[in-house]
């Protein structure tokens, strides 16, 4: 089935869509078959949460928003499900909170990384880093942290979707603001991140990028307080407390 057959009535359909989207990032070399696995266990999570974005998790994309409005040289870092799933609405983000986009990978090959750098300027991208490679994220062997000195390295705010527990770490080691996207509230990389939003990146992403839009004229003074009045460790409670005592009929395919 391709994604235009799945039919838009069908109870399932997000959850179809993505999978699709995976598959497809697979086929064409832009998804590692890990990223088939890191898709599975989200996709569970995000069937305990409802497959709905939570109040909390709204609150955390409008704290991203200011966050990255406020930085000096924001960058989204891109591996390849956010690539397969949501590469348009990841060139939208950057434009509208003027950040860099890098190619950054678990797996690293030049030859992935150079797909899915083409397959994002098909989307609508300018300029994307990570084929450079030459800087690195002090405390990784040398293969998972390698980045671009003008990119991630120089950056002073990281939005890292979907980004494993161990490099999340290092990046705060090295002082970086991070912003965490990840379904699975007890994972380590959201517990590290100043702002982690427990939600579908294909939900997240064009959510942050709807509240840049509208704290477009906020002044820094408001943008700081909407990053203040965020708290994350309660946003990380929160998504528990939900999966914890959601429902299996709400989040059911009725
Ligand atoms: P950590 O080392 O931080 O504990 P992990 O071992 O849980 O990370 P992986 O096994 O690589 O990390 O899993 C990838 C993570 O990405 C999982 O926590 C999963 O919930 C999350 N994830 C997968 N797909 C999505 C998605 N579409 N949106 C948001 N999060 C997702």
């Amino acid at each position: 089935m391709t994604e235009t057959e799945i039919p838009d009535d069908h109870p399932r359909y997000a959850s179809l869509v993505t999978r699709h989207r995976i598959e497809a990032g697979v086929e064409q070399g832009i998804t590692s078959k890990q990223g088939l696995i890191a898709q599975g266990r989200g996709e569970a999570f995000d069937y305990l949460l409802g497959e709905r974005t939570l109040p909390s998790a709204d609150a955390a994309a409008r704290a991203a928003a200011a966050t990255l409005l406020l930085a000096d040289r924001p960058v989204l870092s891109v591996n390849g499900n956010v690539a397969a799933l949501a590469p348009s609405e990841t060139v939208e983000l950057a434009e509208a909170v003027d950040a860099d986009i890098e190619v950054n990978l678990f797996n690293h090959t030049d030859e992935r990384v150079r797909r899915i750098a083409d397959h994002l300027r098909e989307h609508g991208a300018d300029e994307v880093k990570g084929l450079a490679g030459d800087g690195e994220i002090p405390g990784l062997d040398h293969a998972r942290g390698v980045v671009d000195a003008d990119g991630i390295e120089a950056a002073d705010v990281v939005v890292v979707p979907l980004e494993d527990g161990d490099r999340a770490a290092a990046l705060a080691a090295m002082g970086k603001t991070e912003i965490v996207i990840d379904l699975n509230p007890g994972s380590r990389s959201p517990r590290t991140a100043d702002v982690p939003i427990i939600d579908n990146l294909l939900r997240a992403v064009p959510n942050m990028a709807a509240h840049a839009r509208d704290l477009a004229d906020a002044t820094p003074a408001e943008l700081e307080r909407v990053v203040d009045e965020f708290d994350a460790d309660a946003a990380l409670d929160d998504a528990e407390a939900a999966i914890r005592e959601g429902s299996f009929a709400d989040g059911d395919d009725e």
